[in-house]
Order: C-alpha cells, then structure tokens, then sequence
C-alpha cells in the first residue's frame, strides 16, 4: 500500500458508516469537511485520543467517531442569542476539538474561517469548579478533595495530565455536586463560546494569523499539524468579552453566564500564575489582554446583575492568586507533581485504582 492508502485506510476508521468519510477528510471541499479534517488528525496521531473517541462512539451506539460530543453547548448558547445574532453566528462551522490544544479559538483553513473549542479547557474547567467552588455555592466539599482538584485542572491546562477522562475520570463525584459543576461548566463555555462568535459577529479583522500547534508538552506520541488562528487586538477582546455576555437576552440566562465568565477569568489567573511559575514563555502575553483588565471590565459592566463589585472580584483575585502560589510551591519540592505526564486523582474521592487497558 502507498501512503496514501494507508492515510485513506486510517481515515476510514473514523467512520465506517459514511463510505464518503475518507474522501472528504482527505480532500476537503467544504467548510465541514475542513472543520471535521481539524477535528479528525489529532485522534489519529494520538492512540489515547483515538480510544477516547472509540469509547465514546461505543457508548452512543455509533460508528462516527466524529460525533460531536459537547455540541449542546453551542446549540444552546445559539438558541438563547438575539435572532441576529444567531443567525450571524450560524454561518461558521464550529466544533469541540478533543486535543492537545487547550484554546478556543477561530482558524483559517483551506475553505474558510471556522471556530474550534478545545475540549482541554472544558475539563480544567469542570475541576476548577469543583475545587472553587464556594465561589458560586456549590454545597461543601472536603479540602483534600478541593486540593487534588486545582492539581488536576493545572496538569490539564500544561497538558501533561491524560486527556481521557471519559475513559478515567479521576474520582467519583456524587451526583448532586457533579450536576452542579456540569451547569456552571457548560455556562463557562458558552460564555468561551460566546466571546469566539462575538469576534465573527462585530466583524473582528484581528493582527493576521499566528501559527498554533495543537500538541504542546506531547509526550512523543506524534507531531501534529500546525493551525493558523487569529491574532486579535486586545480591543477586539475586550469587545468580545462583553459581546458574549450582551447577546444574551434573558435576565436569568444573563446572570449565570455573567458569574461564569467572572469565575473563568479568576481560574485563568489561576493557570496564568501556574504557567509563569513553570515556564515564562508559556504566558500568552501577545495573544490576549491582561485577565485582571478582562475581569474588571465585565465586572464593572455586569457585576450588578449578580451583586457582585470590583472590590469583591479583586479579593477574589488575590485569593486565587493565594492558591496558585501555594500549589507552585508544593511543585518546587516536587516538580513531578505537575510535569510527569501521567493522571492525578481527586484524594479521598478517588474510588478503586483503575488499570489502563484493563478497566479502560
Ligand atoms: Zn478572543
């Protein structure tokens, strides 16, 4: 077999329900195909990605590997848009990204603009929830368990923790907790998500394009394909930070993506503090504004709607700062702690070890 027939072969894999799938990932014609191709290269060059993206077609009775796994996030930010908003929004493809990536961000490819959502940010963000959350009530959880939780959520934001949580996930949560922090996840991406179409919708031209590797701190499992995203101004942030919040019209609905894009931005302060302490070069100072400006700027506009001021968000911030620099030092005696690849668990929640490729 050529090259060729060996790409077509692995291809094919994805999806063996769609005879068609191997061309389009192969020889992308539309926008959806190019986006499929973003979301299709990483599970072939990664083996635990692949397995992932296996189990989870497994677990819907699918042969699609492809199938969208967060979509509702999108769908149901969409349906709580202005109706010009949405339909604005609707004409660029957008997708979640199981990757070593962990932005959200837009990328130019052969057909056209698209939005990708990596699906690496959602889970920092779900144990950031877990380990902060007296920040918005979540009911009382154990300290050790708040403490495994940030370790978990840094090691995913610096990718050196396994991106297969669907297959390990690390604990078990009971289940009232865990619907909470499912809610106030999705609403801290659609408010990620909501900032990525906002930049579509006001017609954001950007800096030019900037290349982004997908895989970073990869531990020798593949190279990868270099995306080429936007570079925005920070006056196209600002913009879009406060336009993710503004299209949405019901008060309620409102609130809730305001407290979440407030606590998003204190977690970013987290991984921000942790980046800089592990490696400088890792800060994206050139690609976004400072998260304090960010933060104060949609506190100043929308901290009313939740009585919610600067002077509680900048305790806040110096708090989370606190706890970043207590895991930072923790990391001095043992670096491991945060840059062997491998699983961190959540403490006295952990449940029975589980043994990869025996119980998953
Ligand atoms: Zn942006």
């Amino acid at each position: 077999m050529n090259p060729e027939d060996i790409g077509r072969l692995f291809y094919m894999l994805l999806d063996t329900s769609d005879p068609t799938i191997a061309d389009r990932l192969m020889n992308p014609a539309t926008l959806e195909d190019c986006l499929l191709r973003i979301q299709a290269d990483p599970l072939l060059d990664h083996t635990r990605l692949y397995r992932v993206a296996r189990a989870r077609a497994a677990a819907m009775g699918t042969e699609n590997y492809l199938e969208p796994v967060f979509q509702q996030d999108f769908d149901n930010y969409l349906a709580e848009m202005t109706d010009i908003g949405r339909m604005i929004a609707e004409c660029i493809p957008h997708r979640y990204v199981l990757t070593n990536s962990r932005e959200a961000m837009c990328i130019e490819t052969a057909c056209g603009r698209v939005i990708v959502v990596s699906e690496v940010l959602r889970y920092a963000l779900y144990f950031m929830n877990l380990a902060f959350g007296e920040l918005y009530g979540l009911p009382s959880v154990p300290d050790d368990v708040q403490g495994h939780a940030m370790i978990v959520a840094a090691r995913t934001m610096i990718m050196t923790e396994a991106l297969d949580f669907d297959l390990d996930p690390r604990g078990i949560v009971p289940n009232d907790i865990d619907a909470f922090l499912r809610h106030m996840t999705e609403w801290q991406m659609k408010f990620v998500i909501g900032h990525e179409f906002s930049h579509h919708r006001f017609g954001h031209k950007g800096l030019g394009l900037r290349m982004t590797r997908p895989i970073r701190n990869d531990p020798g499992e593949g190279k990868g394909h270099e995306w080429q995203s936007y570079k925005r101004s920070w006056h196209e942030e600002y913009e879009a930070d406060i336009g993710a919040i503004e299209e949405i019209e019901g008060e309620d609905s409102r609130k809730l993506i305001s407290t979440a894009a407030i606590l998003f931005f204190l977690y970013l302060e987290f991984f921000e503090r942790i980046e800089e302490a592990l490696d400088a070069t890792l800060a994206d100072i050139d690609t976004h504004p400072p998260t304090s400006e960010r933060l104060r700027n949609v506190v100043d506009k929308f901290g009313i709607l939740i009585d919610v001021d600067w002077k509680w968000a900048a305790a806040q911030l110096e708090s989370i700062q606190d706890h970043a620099k207590a895991i930072i030092e923790i990391y001095n005696d043992d670096p491991n702690l945060l840059l062997e690849y491998g699983s961190a668990y959540l403490g006295s929640w952990k449940g029975p070890d589980l043994i990869d490729r025996v119980d998953y």
